[in-house]
């Protein structure tokens, strides 16, 4: 008997993961002691430093912020900040975690809410990346040099979204967003066509790629007007759209559909020093565009992704990101990087090797060089 194994029977089982709820409006932290109180009575507040001076003095609930521990986070998720929350939750029987600031706050809240069991309400006040929704969090040392990826056992509880105070956030955060979620539809369909699992451990649903499509043509339909908005401080409907691109779709579409080449080339781009300074969103949105080389995109479509890109002020060449006149021998560091056995790159449909990924670069490089002259 001849068992032909079929796209069905390989692809085997579908998996998607989401935030158990998720709430995104103009004054959406009105919403905050509501919902905190839903899940628990003994409720702590963690919060960046900046959070505390800058956004909690404009919302104030009947009792101002006396109806929630708050607590001070130290600037890094890392162990020892981890053990210090994880003691504190124990000794006052906290029942829920708030999480309100950026990417490092969210993570610290995330894996403290799942080793100690309680749940956790992630309250981004940038939207820089699509971790809010995730089921992950990455653990720094204490210098931040990157540790490792910690999987929760559960995505958040809920993830609310106050797009008045996104509007206030400097826009370059929003723009990093958009590179994040940029490559999410080209990550998602390279997985699709290449038979490569997600991020959760299982294969993408027709749920998950329709979310990260939609991702894509909601960058390409708002981001300008979103980027202009933010500059202005001002909340609108393409800036609610782009939030909603950077958190959620972005959010649900990576981890359900799986991660590729742009997000490898990102992981490779970190070696090298002068990148350091660049948001996450920025380095990958560069691999997106290397991608694009690399898999032999249409020229359509690599016109479109860079008019985006140079309309959002994404980078589109090694200058953009600090690298102009790097050496071979140099970027060829960063492709060994983004070759690496464990790297998601290899969810392409073609084998790739750190040549091929080197010549990619470039082209990106020299294809955005050409475009600006
Ligand atoms: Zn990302």
């Amino acid at each position: 008997m001849i068992l032909i194994q079929d796209e069905y029977s390989v692809r085997q089982p579908l998996k998607a993961v989401f935030p158990g709820k998720y709430i995104q409006g103009k004054k959406a932290l009105t919403e905050l002691k509501y919902l905190t109180e839903s899940f628990g009575n003994r409720g702590l507040l963690l919060a960046s430093p900046s959070v505390i001076t800058h956004v909690l003095p404009k919302y104030q609930f009947e009792n101002g912020w006396d109806w929630i521990h708050v607590d001070t986070f130290r600037g890094e998720c890392c162990r020892e900040e981890l053990e210090r929350l994880d003691a504190i939750i124990r000794h006052d029987k906290t029942d829920v975690i708030v999480a309100m600031g950026g990417g490092k706050v969210i993570d610290t809240a995330k894996i403290v809410a799942d080793t100690t069991g309680i749940p956790v309400i992630i309250v981004p006040t940038i939207a820089s990346s699509d971790a809010p929704c995730s089921g992950c969090a990455v653990i720094y040392s204490r210098d931040g040099i990157f540790e490792g990826v910690y999987y929760l056992k559960m995505n958040p509880q809920a993830v609310l979204v106050d797009e008045s105070v996104i509007a206030q956030a400097p826009t370059r955060f929003l723009v990093s967003g958009m590179g994040d979620a940029l490559a999410t539809w080209f990550e998602a369909r390279s997985c699709k066509s290449s038979g490569s699992a997600n991020e959760c451990g299982g294969y993408a649903t027709h749920t998950a790629m329709a979310i990260a499509h939609l991702c894509y043509k909601t960058l390409l339909k708002y981001g300008v007007q979103a980027k202009k908005d933010c500059d202005l401080f001002v909340t609108s409907e393409a800036l609610s759209a782009v939030i909603e691109a950077n958190i959620l779709m972005s959010g649900l579409g990576f981890e359900s559909c799986g991660l590729a080449s742009a997000h490898s080339i990102h992981n490779g781009l970190t070696v090298l020093e002068e990148t350091h300074s660049f948001y996450h969103g920025e380095k990958v949105a560069f691999g997106v565009l290397a991608g694009l080389h690399l898999t032999g995109a249409p020229l359509s479509e690599k016109e479109k992704v860079y008019d985006f890109c140079e309309a959002v002020g994404l980078p589109t060449t090694f200058d953009d990101l600090d690298l102009g006149g790097v050496s071979r021998e140099r970027l060829m560091e960063a492709a060994v990087k983004t070759c690496h056995p464990t790297e998601a790159v290899h969810h392409e449909v073609k084998s790739v090797d750190p040549e091929k990924i080197l010549i990619a670069m470039k082209a990106a490089d020299a294809y955005g060089r050409k475009r600006k002259a």
